[in-house]
């Protein structure tokens, strides 16, 4: 679920308190939304004053969902790393699946689900 944060502050000398605009969780990058007449902060429902009309959409701040899993942050997703095999006659090759974990196409990885070249790509990144 995501929601709709506003802080306002009195900036000195102004007549009006400044409003900020935040977005936390989901995963929805905040746009302004008209409907029947009126303007809402999506998403979250937020529904905007007439005087909040002229904000725009880089005034909200937008902070989202983070999922929470191992990162192997210098890993590359859209490459595949060769290796050689430890008799160097072939080569096999490392890369991230979809759910972020690292496979390989040794035949050790094919029983044990892990195995020495996935240790080495992430251990020398
Ligand atoms: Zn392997």
């Amino acid at each position: 679920m995501s929601k709709v944060m506003i802080s306002e502050y009195w900036d000195h000398g102004k007549k009006k308190a400044i409003r900020r605009y935040s977005i936390h969780g989901g995963t929805i990058p905040p746009t302004i939304f008209d409907w029947n007449g009126e303007k809402y902060i999506m998403p979250g429902w937020y529904k905007l004053e007439k005087h909040e009309y002229n904000i725009k959409r880089e005034d909200i701040a937008y902070y989202p969902f983070k999922a929470n899993k191992p990162k192997l942050p210098n890993i590359d997703k859209n490459k595949v790393y060769k290796v050689l095999s430890s008799k160097g006659n072939k080569h096999y090759e490392v890369k991230m699946n979809n759910t972020g974990s690292m496979e390989c196409t040794c035949p050790g990885y094919g029983f044990r689900r892990e195995c020495r070249h996935i240790k080495e790509i992430t251990s020398s990144l």
